[in-house]
């Protein structure tokens, strides 16, 4: 037996077809209130009934009951992304569990347990589909215990996300039928998540299946005794060693801390990069802004969230300045962008074809307009000095 999307007129729905193992097939199950075990003593009480209409197994919201259909409820329970239903806007894009790009195509039925008007699916394997992926295996039961996993050692992450976890835990075991909060929170937990990973050095967006990157941040705290130097490179060490030790930052509440810095320094600029004067807020189509909040002295050794250690720069002036390609400094009251000629030296003697004439063009005084109002919000001269000090050894 199995939960299956049909798609034929626009927006897809939900049946039930096939017959479950010991014969029982769906229109035994007509008027029936769906509950779907999920394994791990998880059920979950769709607040949905299977109706019988125009020859097929349709499953309905029970109102007042529950507001959110059987597939979002999975889908929120896996802490899913946001899935859809209809196959218009699907296509592109790897990986497939992206939200707003995939569907569940189905929820196979392993067996069938009818007691008192109810009746107990137990959920085998649910299938994914959008245009590149026509059928992508979830592994459903290893899905469930990442989930599961997560919830138990919560702990382990900073006390934003806790927070969060700690909730959907509290509303899956519930039973259901879960509203539309179970949603909020799942999003929630993505951007908490996004806004953060890089100083994890996890490469995460909202957009995308926030369990795998979280059960990775709680494996890097297990995997410190593990190291075994002489297995590794040295690099890997020292990546491992300073990804630990960030780590132990955060779980001391670094991590909300740092969130506030970004958004002060982000909005002290109005989302202006100070070098090169483009100005990438965020907007309701793109809700990842284009520029960061750079920190001068870098935050894993200075830990120094104060906006006067924060300067915004785009992505490309980002990666320029954290480089030392690009130089900030401050002379007769004024900041001036520079290349460095360490930079400029080495790079001509490797021979290496590389762009730099588009940072010489930035070079120059800064304008004052693109610095913040507050002048105590301006770059510390202090700082910047002590970097390039830093950058000379
Ligand atoms: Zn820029």
């Amino acid at each position: 037996m199995r939960i299956s999307r049909r798609t034929s007129g626009g927006r897809g729905e939900y049946e039930i077809s096939e017959e479950a193992p010991g014969g029982i097939t769906p229109h035994d199950l007509v008027d029936h209130r769906l509950v779907l075990d999920l394994g791990d003593g998880l059920l979950l009480d769709s607040g949905c009934v299977l109706l019988h209409a125009q020859g097929k197994f349709r499953i309905r919201i029970v109102r007042p009951d529950a507001n959110m259909q059987l597939h979002r409820q999975l889908v929120a329970v896996l802490l899913l992304p946001e899935a859809i239903r209809s196959n218009v806007t699907m296509g592109g894009g790897m990986p497939i569990v992206q939200k707003g790009r995939y569907a569940i195509e189905t929820v196979e039925i392993k067996a069938v347990d009818r007691e008192a008007g109810r009746a107990t699916l137990a959920v085998g394997e649910v299938v994914l589909s959008n245009a590149d992926h026509p059928a992508e295996e979830l592994h459903f039961d290893r899905r469930v215990a990442g989930v599961v996993r997560l919830w138990q050692k919560r702990q382990k992450l900073p006390s934003e996300m806790q927070a969060i976890i700690e909730r959907h835990e509290a509303l899956v075991r519930g039973g259901g039928p879960l509203h539309s909060e179970a949603e909020r929170l799942v999003s929630e937990l993505q951007s908490v998540l996004a806004d953060q990973a890089a100083d994890f050095g996890i490469a995460y967006n909202e957009y995308t299946d926030a369990l795998p990157p979280l059960l990775e941040l709680l494996d890097i705290q297990i995997a410190e005794p593990a190291v075994r130097v002489e297995d590794i490179d040295p690099e890997e060490v020292e990546l491992r060693r300073r990804t630990i030790r960030e780590w132990k930052r955060w779980a001391a509440h670094r991590g909300t801390e740092t969130a506030r810095f970004r958004v002060r320094v982000r909005d002290a600029y109005r989302s202006t990069c100070l070098v090169c004067g483009k100005q990438y807020p965020p907007t309701p189509f793109n809700r990842v802004p284009g520029v960061d909040a750079a920190h001068i002295l870098p935050w894993a050794d200075y830990d120094l969230d104060r906006t006067d250690n924060g300067i915004c720069l785009c992505k490309l002036c980002h990666w320029a300045f954290d480089e030392g390609i690009l130089v900030v400094s401050a002379r007769a009251g004024h900041y001036h962008v520079e290349v460095s000629q360490a930079a400029r030296a080495a790079i001509a003697q490797a021979g290496t074809p590389f762009s730099l004439d588009v940072f010489d063009g930035l070079a120059g005084q800064v304008p004052g307009e693109r610095l913040p109002a507050r002048p105590e919000d301006w770059p510390n001269v202090q700082f910047l000095e002590e970097l390039r000090q830093n950058q000379e050894v």
